[in-house]
């Protein structure tokens, strides 16, 4: 986790919030490669699930809302933790993770000296185990009490109670409150889903582990209708569309980059259901910090369209033409968070690897998924024709992509920046693309390809570029491509 943290920084993906004035706890903001990486996993999400789908639409709501909509939903009442807190130092812990962290402790068989033990481990030396504060290892903890998440806040001039509100702390409320509206101006048969990306606030009361958890992130979210009458393949529809729907979320996961090995289901038992679910899935993936949900797949029964229509008075059921009556949908709910997709991104793709002796940090991230997916380098600044058709081969290539200039360094070290923020390609242009003037040497028109994952060189005329990154970028396997045109020596910049 530290690596990716102090890449982040360094490489602008991801700045601590607020930092000059020391920091937010648990903000934090993307910095120009990060904010490159955030939109495309966002792009490729809504592609892969709206625009391609012909079942699903997309929504915006808003972030404020009808503070009756956190009554309805239970989040006023149900939306807690479990916090305990520290007689000693004040510090407050999740009652339900206070036991994932290392612990502080005062060793009483070793003449009370200072040990950090892992989380979940005893004191290897008297065998206790953690039941004092893990921080500062002196004081009792109180027992748990209930502490609502969501953040409170006024909506007008005037701080009083009935301008009481709250910051969406999901987005999924936003698409329950608008399904009659998207039914009635779609025209839509069962099943279909409403998707939607956007903000989410939580106040935890522990955040952090980098971007995993934070009082401020993001969701992409869909609810899915469908009709709990029909069945699918001889199961009720609620339960057939649920299990499709987490087997599709486990492919998406993959299909972008996470290793196989890293990712695994884990089934919520009955008494950790939420008060909604009749089933719920999550996906984890292994982060640096262990094994922890990325996203949870809910079967929130018809729950949430019977709570609005009952607190809202308005009708929000579905006319089933075939049985002639009016029907509640069933809803599965594929809920995953940007923030921590792009965290488990980030550290599958990250590699040290050794060549030629030499580190080399790389991030092999999915093409599709890449902040910058072409960097031009020039290999000598000093030649101005080199340096136009440099500057001409990005202008030309950025109309499609994401495309870097740049001459600031040695060929070998410009490689190795690219590789460290994950561009997949570099186009490097030399003398033999121009030629030499002063020698009477024409140029060939090609200039170099170099592949970041087999560091491999192949040499493409200039007017086969935009076509070559087409099937490179739109997801041609390098050996496919490199195998029509001639190799180059390596690319290791070495
Ligand atoms: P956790 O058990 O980790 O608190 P949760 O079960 O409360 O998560 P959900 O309500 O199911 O989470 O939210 C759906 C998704 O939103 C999560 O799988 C996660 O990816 C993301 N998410 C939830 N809380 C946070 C947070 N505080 N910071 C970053 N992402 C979050």
């Amino acid at each position: 986790m530290d690596a990716l943290v102090s890449l982040s920084k360094r490489r602008g993906f991801i700045f601590q919030s607020s930092e000059i004035y020391g920091g937010t706890g648990s903000c934090w903001d993307y910095g120009p490669l990060g904010v490159e990486l955030k939109q495309n996993i966002k792009r490729v999400w809504w592609r892969d699930y709206v625009q391609r789908r012909p079942d699903m639409m997309g929504l915006d709501a808003s972030i404020l809302m009808h503070p009756t909509v956190w009554k309805a939903s239970g989040h006023v009442d149900n939306f807690t933790d479990p916090m305990v807190d520290c007689l000693e130092c004040r510090r407050r812990f999740r009652a339900d993770k206070v036991d994932e962290t290392p612990w502080v402790h005062y060793c009483p068989a070793t003449k009370g000296n200072k040990f950090t033990i892992p989380s979940g481990e005893p004191c290897s030396h008297c065998g206790v185990t953690r039941t004092l504060c893990p921080e500062c290892g002196k004081g009792e903890l109180t027992p748990p009490r209930q502490f609502n998440l969501m953040f409170k806040t006024f909506m007008g001039p005037v701080e009083e109670d009935a301008s009481l509100t709250y910051l969406r702390p999901e987005t999924a409320q936003g698409i329950f409150v608008n399904f009659d509206n998207v039914l009635q101006s779609m025209r839509r048969k069962l099943p279909f889903g409403i998707a939607q990306i956007g903000k989410a606030f939580r106040n935890e009361i522990t955040p952090g582990n980098f971007i995993f958890r934070t009082r401020e992130f993001e969701q992409m979210e869909i609810e899915f209708f469908v009709n709990p009458l029909e069945t699918v393949d001889g199961r009720p529809a609620d339960e057939y569309w649920h299990e499709r729907w987490i087997e599709d979320s486990m492919a998406w996961f993959r299909r972008y980059g996470l290793s196989e090995e890293n990712l695994r289901l884990r089934e919520h038992a009955a008494d950790e259901l939420a008060h909604y679910a009749k089933r719920t899935a999550d996906i984890e993936y292994h982060f640096p910090i262990g094994w922890s949900e990325l996203m949870g797949i809910a079967n929130r029964t018809d729950f949430d369209l019977k709570q609005h229509a009952k607190f809202s008075g308005k009708a929000l059921t579905y006319f089933d033409e075939e049985r002639k009556e009016h029907v509640v949908p069933y809803v599965i709910e594929p809920s995953a968070g940007v923030d921590r997709a792009l965290l488990a991104f980030l550290a599958d793709a990250h590699r040290e690897e050794e060549v030629r002796g030499e580190k080399r940090v790389v991030l092999r991230l999915h093409p599709e998924l890449a902040p910058i997916k072409v960097a031009v380098l020039p290999l000598l600044k000093k030649r101005d024709d080199i340096v136009r058709t440099a500057h001409a081969i990005r202008d030309e290539l950025s109309k499609d992509w994401s495309v870097v200039y740049d001459d600031t360094a040695a060929i070998g070290r410009l490689y190795r920046r690219q590789d460290e923020v994950g561009t997949p390609y570099c186009v490097t242009v030399d003398v033999q693309t121009v030629g030499d003037q002063a020698k009477g040497e024409v140029g060939d028109g090609k200039v170099t390809i170099r592949d970041r994952d087999s560091m491999e060189q192949i040499r493409v005329p200039l007017d086969s570029l935009g076509s070559v990154f087409r099937e490179l970028l739109g997801g041609a396997a390098w050996a496919s491509v490199a195998g029509r045109f001639e190799r180059k020596g390596d690319g290791t910049g070495a």
